[in-house]
């Protein structure tokens, strides 16, 4: 079924993006749709109203979340089937991308509704893109499960994925998140981009276990991890560091990068090395 999306007498639900911590990364056309729609559903009116106000738009602003948005879904309907332009934002970025938003795309497009996207700043796609790791292919995933064990089971489902992944996490269970992406991944490559766009943006880049040991608590935080790779397994870790070695490395930093590969503790490796050579 195909839908027209600029029809000037017809409904239309717009998906527009807001800023994801500086204010001023708001497209004109946001801005215009925004002050044009006869209506804003908004995550927070609270937090939508500062932004608004910073750019004097006046459209009426009614609260659409993750709690309501059940009870909401008919009346938003009824208004598109009475022809009404309305708006969907979200308290930053794009709506719908871990945020309220998916139901309302669904029905409009079972009810024939024209539904567009007015593009902007989203956290996952921006962090991905100056993160240094292999932006494509990438798996979106959004947040993992809150709960330790889901959480364990939903990493062994992506251990073997070959993509770059994208995870939203809140500062208070980024450890935790991580030991259990150590446990599950090994030793990946990964990014922690903080606080994007903000006075006190920073990516964070290293191994887990480099970003662990100065782990951040504070702030918004994207994780990027690394991809599985079939070289980065090892059958043989003594052989490894042969190679490495042979390959111009000092032993001391052949052992000290194969530990970190297979997640080992240098010194248990290198203990088992020299039994290895000894043999
Ligand atoms: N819809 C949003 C988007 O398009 O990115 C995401 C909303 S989700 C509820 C909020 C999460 O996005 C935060 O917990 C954090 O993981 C990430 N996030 C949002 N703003 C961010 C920022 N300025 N820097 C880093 N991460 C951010």
């Amino acid at each position: 079924m195909k839908i027209r999306s600029f029809d000037a007498d017809k409904a239309i639900l717009y998906l527009v993006a807001t800023p994801i911590g500086n204010l001023k990364d708001m497209t004109f056309r946001a801005i215009e749709v925004l002050q044009s729609v006869d209506k804003i559903y908004a995550e927070d009116t609270r937090t939508s109203g500062v932004l608004l106000s910073y750019y004097d738009i006046h459209t009426k602003l009614e609260s659409y979340h993750e709690y309501n948005q059940d009870l909401k879904a008919d009346q938003v309907l009824n208004e598109l089937n009475s022809g009404m332009k309305l708006a969907i934002i979200s308290d930053a970025g794009l709506p719908v991308i871990s945020d309220p938003g998916y139901k309302l795309v669904t029905l409009a497009i079972e009810n024939g509704i024209a539904v567009s996207t007015i593009p902007g700043a989203s956290a996952g796609i921006s962090a991905l893109i100056a993160s240094g790791l292999a932006p494509m292919p990438y798996t979106f995933y959004g947040f993992l499960d809150a709960k330790h064990i889901k959480r364990i089971k939903e990493l062994e489902d992506l251990k073997y994925l070959p993509h770059t992944i994208i995870f939203y996490e809140a500062p208070h269970r980024i450890e935790e998140t991580l030991k259990d992406l150590l446990s599950v991944f090994g030793n990946r490559q990964i990014v922690l981009a903080r606080e994007l766009t903000k006075t006190f943006e920073e990516y964070a880049r290293g191994t887990i276990e480099d970003i662990l040991l100065e782990l951040p608590t504070k702030g918004e935080m994207v994780l990027i991890v690394e991809g599985y790779k079939e070289e980065n397994q090892i059958d043989n870790p003594f052989q490894k560091i042969d190679e490495l070695i042979s390959l111009g490395s000092k032993p001391n930093d052949a052992i000290k990068e194969v530990a970190k590969l297979i997640n080992a503790n240098k010194s248990e490796l290198y203990k088992g090395y020299l039994e290895y050579k000894n043999k």
